[in-house]
């Protein structure tokens, strides 16, 4: 087994024991990012000096242990100080932050080594990672795939073992998403219980950041580092943050699941749906009572996502005007043309598809007519919830209506492209916590299953979600991607 290949929990082990140095386990990294690279593509700016300086540095300070000396990959919407942070868009491709992300500092004073930036979809807008504004990222799984979206770079370099863990956003299902179309671990948190300052905001009320990792423990470690108040975020949690690995192992007797039917029905995969449903009597074999529920309002859930994402995202993305970020279109020749000119050139097409949408939404006369109904209806998604969790602890659910599809297959079909969020968007607008596991294969290709708790239930659903990898051992499986042993 080579070094690249242990997980986070086992690499600080070794790391703490002097079994390895830092720069050891980065050379494995480094080479294993070297040999596949060229078929994955998930980083955007590959940052392997500056981590070597790191590996070096904790070592001559002796700082091992924890997160300390282990490679790490940061999405690129995450700010990082001195290292370019594009939003895989033209429009920010220059931009070098002063600052990092409380997040990204965090790991940082953790002494993690960051020895990248990930690819994703323009400013967090998609499911396939296709939308980037400078190339696709591949499937480990199959090249031919998307790896999904909006973080699909993260989950791939976690998934194709170029990197240990990624930090990454979700503001609809972009952890949960890719997590489950590479057969990795995402969490989303409870809104506000990870920093958002630093994140370069899609839509504000809904971005949340969190982990993308091999295993369960692995996110545990990770959540340890990153959660936590911060001043510089008004939507901050002021919480205690209790240490995410203890009881982990605790077992699940008599834990309440319950399934919502309406997540079983028309537009998911037959075979996604059987194989969540063998893992609900994996869970009962576990020791859980599971019974099937409803979430009512779900099928609105879609709708009020896209006027409520887009009409945030109107708004943050106004920013980016030529004048105090970014790309400027030289050659306009008057001041409204040179707005109008770098937005039109600066941005790629869904982008500017979901301001339009946004603008629409919130102007004069439409904003009561969609924007204000929309949060009227996130109420009532986010009560469906409440009262689910008056009778169970977690809900359970596939991540996705399919598995990985092939690039270019939906690229066409937006409306097939946003409905492959169906199963995530409920919980971001309720900002409850969930995390997506390796749930089973089907064709080969990894099936994601989400677990859904009430806000700061990260605990439970972290025991229940380890219970289950345990008994299954799905997260054992990773893809191969070395046929010929090059
Ligand atoms: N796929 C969804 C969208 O396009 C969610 C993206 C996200 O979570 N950032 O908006």
């Amino acid at each position: 087994m080579e070094l690249y290949q242990h997980t986070v929990q086992e690499i600080g082990e070794m790391l703490a024991r002097r079994e390895v140095t830092a720069r050891e386990v980065l050379a494995s990294s480094a080479e294993r990012i070297g040999r596949v690279e060229n078929k994955i593509q998930a980083f955007i700016t590959l940052t392997l000096e500056e981590a070597e300086k790191t590996a070096r540095d904790l070592e001559a300070r002796d700082e091992i242990g924890g997160l300390a000396g282990i490679p790490c990959g940061i999405k690129d919407n995450l700010c990082t100080r001195g290292v370019r942070t594009t939003c895989a868009s033209e429009m920010l491709e220059n931009f070098v932050p002063p600052y990092d992300a409380t997040a990204v500092k965090r790991l940082k004073s953790a002494g993690a080594v960051v020895v990248g930036k990930l690819n994703m979809d323009e400013f967090a807008m998609g499911s396939s990672t296709e939308n980037s504004g400078f190339f696709p990222t591949h499937n480990p799984w199959d090249l031919t795939r998307v790896p999904g979206g909006s973080s699909g770079g993260a989950a791939a370099a976690v998934a194709a073992g170029e990197v240990y863990y990624a930090l990454a956003s979700d503001t609809g299902g972009s952890i949960r998403q890719p997590a489950s179309f590479c057969g990795v671990v995402g969490m989303k948190p409870t809104y506000g219980l990870v920093s958002r300052f630093g994140l370069v905001a899609f839509a504000s009320s809904l971005d949340q950041v969190g982990p993308i990792t091999r295993t369960v423990t692995d996110c545990a470690l990770v959540m340890n580092a990153i959660c936590g108040h911060d001043s510089m975020d008004s939507t901050s949690l002021k919480v205690p943050v209790p240490d995410y690995t203890k009881d982990i192992q605790e077992g699940i007797k008599g834990l309440r699941i319950g399934f919502p039917r309406e997540y079983f029905q028309k537009g998911v995969d037959r075979g996604v749906k059987d194989t969540i449903m063998e893992a609900l009597f994996k869970f009962e074999e576990l020791g859980a009572v599971v019974e099937e529920t409803s979430l009512p309002h779900s099928e609105y859930a879609l709708p009020t996502y896209y006027i409520i994402a887009p009409s945030e995202a109107s708004s943050n993305l106004a920013r980016f005007d030529g004048v105090r970020y970014g790309y400027r279109d030289r050659y306009a020749q008057d001041t409204a043309e040179m707005f109008s000119s770098t937005r039109a050139r600066g941005f790629g097409p869904e982008v500017i598809r979901r301001v339009m949408l946004g603008t629409y939404a919130l102007s004069s006369g439409y904003y009561e007519a969609y924007y204000l109904k929309a949060l009227k209806v996130r109420r009532l998604i986010k009560e469906d919830f409440d009262r689910a969790f008056e009778q169970y602890d977690i809900l359970i659910s596939p991540t996705t209506t399919s598995t990985a599809f092939r690039i270019g297959e939906k690229a066409e079909d937006l409306l097939t492209m946003y409905m492959l969020d169906m199963l995530t968007i409920p919980v971001s607008l309720a900002g409850i916590p969930s995390i997506s596991i390796p749930g089973g294969f089907l064709n080969n290709l990894p099936v994601g299953l989400q677990l859904m708790g009430p806000p700061l239930s990260e605990r439970t659903l972290l025991k229940a979600a380890y219970a289950f990898e345990q008994a299954t051992g799905y997260h054992l499986r990773t893809p191969v991607l070395e046929v010929y042993g090059t």
